[in-house]
């Protein structure tokens, strides 16, 4: 089965690299044409020169882009998906996406007989490289069985949400708690570290209990005790995830100031700090209101 993927990004890489090494035939397009030219080269996928080029053939398409208005802009033009895409195939789209524009997007593509799911995927770059992503689905119940056998490849958790926007809803809740989490214990480092005691003690009481999380178990006792601050999900990709969980609240009419609030945060920590910059790296803005570093 011909399969195409756009997208080789941080994440979008190691999750094309296990379908090139499944039975699948597998054809990439990326923006940046150096870098599917680099991934063709190491694991023998087909470079494709254009989306639609990528989508010819393809029973499958998959998409992993910023956020769902890079992935809609892909549709249109000559070169775009839709002049290659054909009835009667699947579009998977493991963007971290907004619910809003996938139904769009899929209620295009069902104009054409092409089924859509919004399928964005948690785990990191390493349950990538792994194997080992969940992945959130939107979409009808034989769509999610069609798109199985190629969602193994790079998830090890499939989980059906709900209708199309669903996995996208699930995601972005799932991200406000991840922001929320590196935002409160940001401010509670800082302080205790302006206090004398540091954070590698501070973390051992707190990772044994009832405040503990992925983000002081792993990414704060990895990256923050140790600044080392890899960049493998950027603070804007956050941002971004989090404004999307503050749209979905509000649009179901759920009063949510703590969502709104994060999403405020990490706008003024982007802003701040880069596009480039990571997201654990916001606990350096609250380091420097405060005047004090976390100390290890
Ligand atoms: P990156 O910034 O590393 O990569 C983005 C990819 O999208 C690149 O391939 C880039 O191409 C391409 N791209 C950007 N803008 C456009 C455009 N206008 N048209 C076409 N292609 C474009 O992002 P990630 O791989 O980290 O993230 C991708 C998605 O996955 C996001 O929605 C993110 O929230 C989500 N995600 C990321 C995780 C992570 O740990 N990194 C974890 C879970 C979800 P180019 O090479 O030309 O820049």
């Amino acid at each position: 089965m011909n399969v195409s993927f756009l997208g080789l990004g941080a994440i979008g890489a190691p999750m094309a690299r296990h379908l090139a090494k499944s039975p699948f035939v597998l054809s990439v397009w990326n923006r940046t044409a150096e870098r599917a030219r680099a991934f063709g080269e190491s694991t023998g996928a087909r470079v494709a020169e254009s989306p639609a080029d990528a989508a010819r053939n393809a029973a499958v398409v998959i998409t992993c882009l910023p956020t769902s208005r890079e992935v809609e802009a892909l549709l249109d033009g000559e070169q775009g998906l839709l002049a290659g895409v054909a009835s009667g195939s699947l579009f998977i789209d493991c963007t971290s996406g907004d619910p809003t524009t996938s139904r769009r997007i899929a209620s295009r593509l069902a104009e054409r007989g092409i089924a859509f799911m919004d399928a964005p995927v948690s785990g990191g770059v390493s349950g990538a490289n792994q194997g080992t992503l969940t992945v959130m689905c939107g979409a009808d119940p034989d769509t999610l069985e069609r798109a199985r056998p190629v969602l193994e490849a790079f998830g090890k958790k499939i989980v059906l949400c709900g209708p199309v926007g669903s996995g996208d809803a699930v995601k972005a809740v799932n991200q406000a708690l991840l922001g929320i989490h590196i935002w409160a214990l940001s401010e509670g480092l800082v302080a205790l570290s302006k206090a004398g005691v540091s954070a590698s003690v501070a973390l051992d009481v707190i990772n044994a209990s009832s405040g503990r999380s992925n983000v002081s178990q792993n990414l704060f006792t990895e990256r923050v005790v140790t600044r080392a601050f890899p960049r493998t999900f950027k603070l804007a990709l956050l941002e971004k995830d989090v404004t999307i969980a503050a749209e979905f609240t509000r649009e179901n009419r759920v009063p949510s100031p703590l969502t709104q609030a994060a999403a405020d945060l990490l706008r003024v920590a982007r802003a701040e700090l880069g596009e480039e910059a990571d997201h654990v790296e916001a606990v350096k803005l609250i380091e420097r209101w405060a005047g004090c570093e976390v100390t290890g």
